[in-house]
This record gives C-alpha cells, structure tokens and sequence, in this order.
C-alpha cells in the first residue's frame, strides 16, 4: 500500500502497524487483506453495513489489538481499524475522556 503524504507521527505508527501486519500476516490470515467473505473494499466502504461487516471480521484478526490502538489514537474519518468504525472511534474515544 502507498502512503499518502501524512504527518512524521501518523506516518511512523502507520510503518509500524504495517510491519506487525506483515510479520503475523505470515502465520495467519489478515481478514482486509485476504477475506474469504469479503472485498478487502469492505473497510472502507461509504457503506455502513459494509463497514459493520468489514468490522466484524476484524475480530479473527492476529493484529487487532494493534490496529483498534493505532485507530483510537489517529481517529480517521474513513474505514474500519480494530474493529471499530470512524463513528465508533470518535464515540470511544468521547467515552474515554469523559471517564
Ligand atoms: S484489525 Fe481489521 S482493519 Fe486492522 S489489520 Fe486486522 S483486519 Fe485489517
């Protein structure tokens, strides 16, 4: 995947998430990549039950945990990250600063 041009931060926790992708990716599947259910256009679709969808499938994956963090760190207005959508980002992110 290219990177578009984004901030040294972003771009760097972007590498990093990439490169844990792509050594489990090696053990086991990585559902936006390779779904058997699936287009990996799914995650980043305009479609909420595509991206509901997309979403569910991220919980088989080896690096959610690392993509819901860069998720709720980077927000995004687009797409599914560790299983959660851009709406449920922001939400998540509201609830833990109001705690
Ligand atoms: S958690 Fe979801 S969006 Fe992130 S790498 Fe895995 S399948 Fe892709």
């Amino acid at each position: 995947m290219s990177l578009p041009t984004m901030p040294p931060a972003l771009a760097q926790d972007w590498r990093q998430l990439h490169d844990l992708i792509d050594e489990v990716a090696v053990r086991r599947p990585i559902p936006c990549r390779e779904s058997q259910v699936l287009h990996p256009d799914a995650w980043t679709s305009e479609n909420a039950e595509d991206l509901a969808e997309a979403a569910a499938q991220c919980w088989r994956c080896p690096a959610v945990d690392a993509c819901r963090t860069f998720g709720l760190t980077h927000l995004g207005e687009v797409g599914v990250l560790g299983g959660l959508t851009p709406n449920e980002r922001r939400r998540t992110v509201r609830e833990r600063e109001a705690s």
